[in-house]
């Protein structure tokens, strides 16, 4: 349950991550199981009864109670992006597997994107793997919280920082 599958490991090959996340619906999956490890839970009550669809090629959960509606990448910097979710965890991999920077122009090149977007996506990515170092404190805590409210009774609130339960996750969402 603690396995980041996004936090790629290190060395992983690139013809083994190419194979991994190959399409949107794996990339799609992988978020989702990082968001909600143990399924869809509704960020306003912790509820888990849902309903889901496909809004065009985002996937949407509605709760079975408040009938609210999330999509898979509200809160993430994932949210409104007409890039393929394919080229993101490119442009992760090869940010993740470097110990040199790679600067957008080479970014553009290796995606396969304009450079606008290589530059913008680089460093969208950047500034969350930035703040992941600055909270690897707070990771720590909810991770214990983690394992804390597993204890907890079903359906007791949580709040929003308990739906970062990946370490990922908590890299990705954009607080607003
Ligand atoms: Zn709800």
């Amino acid at each position: 349950m603690k396995m980041n599958r996004i936090q790629f490991q290190p060395g992983i090959s690139l013809s083994e991550f190419l194979a991994d996340y190959d399409t949107e619906d794996r990339c799609a999956a992988t978020i989702e199981s990082a968001r909600w490890p143990t399924g869809f839970e509704c960020p306003h009550y912790g509820n888990k009864r849902h309903s889901s669809y496909m809004r065009g090629s985002v996937k949407v959960f509605q709760c079975s109670i408040c009938r609210k509606q999330t999509t898979l990448t509200e809160d993430t910097i994932f949210h409104s992006t007409k890039l393929p979710l394919t080229k993101w965890f490119q442009v992760r991999y090869f940010l993740t597997q470097t110990k040199n920077n790679i600067s957008s122009l080479e970014m553009k090149r290796l995606i396969g994107v304009c450079y606008r977007t290589a530059w913008t996506v680089k460093h969208k990515i950047m500034q969350v793997m930035f703040e992941q170092e600055q909270t690897t404190k707070l990771s720590g805590r909810v991770e214990v919280d983690d394992a804390y409210l597993g204890g907890e009774h079903e359906g007791s609130k949580r709040g929003r920082g308990s739906e970062d339960k990946s370490p990922f996750v908590a890299a990705v969402q954009t607080k607003q």
